[in-house]
């Protein structure tokens, strides 16, 4: 009886943690397995510890803009050591912080590494458990190229070990994380190459979108070089990196290699053909649409399922299965359209629905767009002023919403209310309806031509 639960979850992190609480809460006997620190990625090597580089490197740019409205600053520099120590302060007490929140739920947690016996058994250091029902929430790892000397860059993972400031680094990549590590390493002052395999980057986000960070990037110094792709690292004696390319280029003297070209999903450690669970090629764990394997009983959620690898997706597909196993709610599921999503690039994006393009490929002639660009008018007295871009796609004679794409100054922040009237089918004449926010950039969003 003692090792025998109602759930188990393998993995302590956004998504596995969310499943158990919400069992609990029902009553449920639940473990959660964990080898490493609590709150998975998110918390330890992920949203958490880049949201904070990004607030530094928007202070950052904040005493920059200073002087633009008067004031007369002097920066001395960033003591990155401090930042690092006081972030990693912070992430200590979030890690404390779950585990008195899972022993609030009496949810168990057993360390170590679990491995499946049989579909309803799984292995934790040597002991078995059981359960009639698992999550299997085992998340990913950065993945490394299979190229000579690929051992001398590191990942996002390695990018948050740093305890000094890297003062020439090459960012390796074309996704959000590459995006916004290049952008914030920029405005803290590290002189930053980006690598990109093809001509841009965030290739699934809205042309707009992608075109105007870019130009941004390199307005602000960022080094983009497209069509890039690397064969051979070598650190020399003096411990600079050089890069071989494909092309013959070869680019030196980096001190720091950061490898952000995506995550391999964490199940080769899970022995799953012992619990006869589907697993795909690339590692991911197909679900259906109320995350079941094809295994009864057997279930996943988060970054592992390969479906919108965010934090909010993961904790919200978690709740909702927790609600369907042990709340008599049999048609509980998460809705995977219009998932609003930021990339904390500098300036910011905010983004959700269907990009143009994909608009167009669904619904043809019946999409109108519109859009706008500007200043925002903190700029108005700064020396750099980087512009703020928008659209709204719309769809059929009633111009129903069905995507919102805002790039500039706290995009972060506005999308989240323009993604519930998204949600809810809002047509362009309801944006229209809303009174303006004034002033704002916002109300850009209610005023469009
Ligand atoms: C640099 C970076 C920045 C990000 N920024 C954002 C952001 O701004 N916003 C956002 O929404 N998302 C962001 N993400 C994505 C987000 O972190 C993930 O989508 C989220 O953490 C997925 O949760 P999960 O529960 O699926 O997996 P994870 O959080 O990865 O948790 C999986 C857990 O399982 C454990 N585990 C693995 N195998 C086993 C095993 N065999 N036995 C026991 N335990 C095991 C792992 O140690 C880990 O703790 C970011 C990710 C990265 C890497």
């Amino acid at each position: 009886m003692g090792n025998s639960f109602d759930l188990i979850a393998i993995g302590a992190g956004s998504g596995g943690i969310s499943v158990a609480e919400r069992a609990a809460q029902y009553g449920a006997r639940c473990a959660v397995v964990e080898h490493s620190k609590l709150g998975g990625t998110c918390v330890n090597v992920g949203c958490v510890p880049k949201k904070v580089m990004w607030n530094a490197a928007s202070v950052a740019h904040a005493l920059q803009d200073a002087t633009g409205y008067g004031f007369d600053v002097a920066v001395k520099g960033l003591d990155w050591e401090t930042l690092v120590e006081k972030r990693e302060r912070y992430i200590s007490g979030i890690n404390d912080w779950y585990g008195t929140y899972l022993k609030d739920f009496n949810i168990e947690l057993l360390r170590g590494k679990a491995r499946f016996a049989e579909p309803h058994c799984i292995e934790v250091d040597g002991e078995r458990y059981s359960a009639d029902h698992i999550v299997v929430a085992t998340g990913g790892f950065p993945a490394v190229p299979d190229v000579p000397g690929a051992e001398h860059g590191i990942t996002s993972d390695g990018f948050f070990a740093l305890q000094t400031q890297p003062r020439r680094v090459a960012v390796v990549g074309a996704g959000y994380i590459a995006v916004e590590l290049a952008g914030l390493l920029n405005c803290l002052g590290s002189e930053v190459t980006m690598l990109l395999r093809r001509d841009h980057f965030l290739g699934s986000f809205d042309v707009m979108l992608r075109e105007h960070l870019m130009e941004e990037m390199l307005n602000s110094g960022v080094n983009i070089m497209p069509q890039v792709n690397i064969e051979r690292v070598d650190r020399s004696d003096d411990g600079s990196l050089t890069l071989h390319c494909q092309s013959g280029v070869t680019l030196k003297n980096f001190d720091t290699l950061i490898w952000a070209i995506g995550r391999t999903p964490a199940t080769a450690d899970l022995n799953l053909a012992a619990a006869g669970v589907e697993v795909r090629d690339d590692g991911v764990i197909p679900t259906d649409e109320f995350q079941n394997t094809n295994v009864p009983g057997i279930y996943a959620v988060g970054d592992i399922t390969g479906r919108a690898p965010l934090t909010p997706v993961a904790i919200a597909a978690a709740r909702r299965l927790g609600d369907r196993l042990f709340n008599n709610q049999p048609e509980r599921r998460l809705e995977y359209e219009n998932i609003p999503t930021v990339v904390f690039s500098h300036p910011p994006i905010g983004t959700v629905g269907l990009s143009e393009d994909e608009a167009r490929a669904m619904h043809g002639d019946a999409v109108k767009v519109y859009s706008t660009q500007f200043t925002n008018m903190y700029h108005v007295l700064t020396e750099h002023k980087p512009q703020t871009a928008m659209k709204l796609v719309t769809v059929g004679a009633e111009e129903r919403v069905v995507g919102c794409h805002i790039i500039g100054l706290g995009a972060d922040e506005m999308l989240q209310g323009f993604a519930v009237a998204i949600k809810m089918g809002a047509t362009k004449t309801q944006f229209d309806n809303t009174v303006a926010i004034h002033p704002s950039s916002a109300e850009e969003l209610v005023t469009m031509r």
